[in-house]
């Protein structure tokens, strides 16, 4: 699943392909959009902004309209020069957009749309402008109230809400937890306001230090080795906790330890003794 920073670059690499000039081509085999692209040509209209918005990819159209993909686990953008050869099949082809310079293939998206301005809106699934931890509009005392309200809730499950974060992906909720020495399975609650503070600074200093420059500008995929740092440079010791069950923890040498966490089964990591509960409690509910 890619994380929001992979998606946050791909945004970036289309938008600079496609913003500011006419459309000039415009296929999909998707029915609703070839319908809409029927009564309102896309052709002609111009690519004002392209945004992630967590794992969603939105480019806005002059004609006030939204294409808004997601790539869940096998979708990808691929950007090319006119004329250049596709590194995928055509048959995995969804939705082509191109203008006199580049092309912008989505392979195999599973979800394809177009929204109005006001269903953009109403969508619950696709977070509200600004709680993208990347974007520019990111407000922290908004997104703070947002996690505030999920009281009840365990921080690592919590940090994964789109709609309150949007951008942090499995790998960077145990790093940020671990950053800020915050167990993961704490409840919201019981945090205190400059934690909460805290927790999102992190998120977004690491989120936005893994959008590296892109090396070239004629591919940008999904797929494929993503390097993730939360800590150095090094690939081998990039990660404070996350895939690290057993080893020993890089600040105290305790035991790493790893969970499955939430409605969704996520797995979580965690160091028990940097990461203590408020209460001194194990995280199973056992006081030490
Ligand atoms: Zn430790």
């Amino acid at each position: 699943m890619p994380e929001g920073d992979t998606i946050f670059r791909t945004a970036r690499s289309v938008g600079r392909a496609l913003i500011g000039k006419p459309i000039t081509g415009f296929r999909s085999n998707y029915p609703l959009l070839t319908r809409f692209h029927d009564d309102t040509p896309i052709i002609g209209q111009t690519v004002e902004r392209v945004e992630s918005r967590g794992k969603w990819l939105l480019i806005h159209l002059s004609g006030g309209a939204t294409l808004v993909t997601h790539m869940l686990m096998n979708g990808s953008w691929h950007l090319y020069r006119i004329g250049e050869r596709w590194q995928k099949p055509a048959r995995d082809m969804r939705i082509v957009l191109e203008n006199r310079d580049y092309q912008a293939v989505a392979f195999t998206v599973p979800v394809a749309r177009i929204y109005t301005a006001e269903a953009l809106v109403r969508e619950k699934r696709i977070p509200p402008a600004g709680a993208d931890v990347l974007s520019e509009e990111f407000d922290p005392i908004a997104a703070a109230a947002r996690l505030r309200s999920c009281s009840g809730e365990e921080i690592g499950d919590v940090l994964l809400h789109q709609h309150v974060l949007a951008g942090v992906g499995n790998v960077f909720k145990s790093e940020i937890c671990f950053v800020e020495s915050v167990n993961p399975f704490c409840i919201v609650s019981a945090l205190n306001d400059q934690q909460v503070a805290a927790l999102i600074a992190t998120a977004k200093r690491l989120v936005a230090a893994n959008v590296l420059e892109d090396a070239g500008n004629t591919i940008v995929t999904y797929r494929g080795q993503q390097r993730r740092t939360t800590r150095s440079s090094s690939p081998q010791d990039s990660l404070w906790v996350y895939g690290r069950s057993g080893d020993p923890c890089r600040r105290c040498g305790t035991s790493v330890r790893h969970r499955l966490q939430g409605p969704d089964a996520r797995v979580t990591f965690w160091c028990q003794a940097c990461q203590p509960m408020p209460d001194g409690s194990d995280v199973d509910g056992i006081a030490r």
